[in-house]
């Protein structure tokens, strides 16, 4: 039997990147899926792909609209519940780093690019996660929440938003997984590195030629991902599905699993090591 069988999930952010990795690996293992997004020509992509993987078309359920929007939080309960009759697996993967309007980096950051990013970072998972409750109750569910590891020790000065929104959001895991365990819902989180997906595309304004460029640069410099090479959508599902999953990990509570290839646990002098050999 395949290991989503008679599984409901809702990913969000499955018209790009990640959460369609994980809206096509869920449903391929047998999950009837609502995806969703605001860009329907990608939407439709996704849903092509989970069709192309022997999927049923009654197995997919597409939501098009703005996740920070509430009116489109309710359609995706609404319909999710209407056409699956449960929730079980709720993957609150939509995020992004928004650009400053003037381009500022740092603490020089509008507070506009602040209430956008906590919004969409933050906000939307605290909404999804109060609406979707009482189903994920009923059906003894799982939510992953997906982080980065933006979120700290080390400093962000890029994005500094981003990163302290995704910090807050790792608190906000580790709460929600205390408070609704008693409810048997369990709540965990993944943080990924760097991930050759639409983000950069997004966050630094950069085309898909340029960001494939800096993906491959990234992945080719060791001390910067250790592992040798820049995380696939694909990687980060297969982390994701392991936390949707009771039997695989169900004694796993509000934990937040890093998967960046080593990334964050190199430091600096770490990087320079050798090289300060050799310098004195
Ligand atoms: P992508 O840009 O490829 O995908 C982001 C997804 O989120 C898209 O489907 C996009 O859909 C959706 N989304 C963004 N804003 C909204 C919105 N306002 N309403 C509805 N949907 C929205 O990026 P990733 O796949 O990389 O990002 C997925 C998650 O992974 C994010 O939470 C990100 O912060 C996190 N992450 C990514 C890393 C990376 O290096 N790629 C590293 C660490 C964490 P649409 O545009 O159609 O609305």
């Amino acid at each position: 039997m395949a290991r989503f069988n008679d599984k409901v999930a809702i990913i969000t952010g499955s018209s790009n990147g990640i959460g369609q990795a994980t809206a096509v690996l869920l449903a391929s293992e047998g999950a009837k899926v609502t995806i969703t997004g605001r860009n329907s020509d990608r939407l439709g992509e996704t849903k092509k792909l989970i069709l192309n993987a022997g999927v049923p078309e009654g197995n997919i359920n597409v939501v098009i609209g703005d996740i920070t929007q509430e009116s489109v939080q309710e359609v995706l309960i609404k319909t999710t519940l209407e056409k699956f009759g449960k929730i079980d697996i709720l993957v609150n993967n939509a995020g992004a780093g928004i650009p400053d309007a003037q381009g500022k980096s740092g603490v020089n950051q509008s507070i506009d690019t602040y209430h956008k990013t906590f919004e969409l970072n933050v906000q939307s998972v605290i909404e999804m996660t109060q609406k979707a409750r009482p189903h994920l109750a009923k059906s003894h569910g799982e939510i992953v929440n997906i982080s980065s590891i933006g979120a700290g020790p080390a400093a962000q000065v890029a994005n500094p938003y981003y990163s302290i929104a995704k910090a807050a959001l790792d608190q906000y895991t580790r709460t929600a997984a205390i408070d609704l365990a008693p409810e048997d819902i369990r709540v965990n989180s993944v943080s990924p590195g760097a991930v050759a997906t639409g983000f950069s595309t997004v966050c630094r304004g950069l085309d898909e030629q340029k960001s494939k460029a800096m993906y491959d640069y990234l992945g080719s410099q060791r001390e910067c991902i250790p592992r040798g090479y820049c995380a696939g959508p694909e990687d980060i599902a297969k982390v994701i599905a392991f936390l949707a999953d009771r039997n695989a990990s169900n004694y796993i509570i509000g934990q937040t699993i890093v998967a960046d290839g080593g990334t964050s646990l190199i430091l600096g002098a770490h990087a320079h090591g050798s090289r300060m050999i050799e310098a004195i």
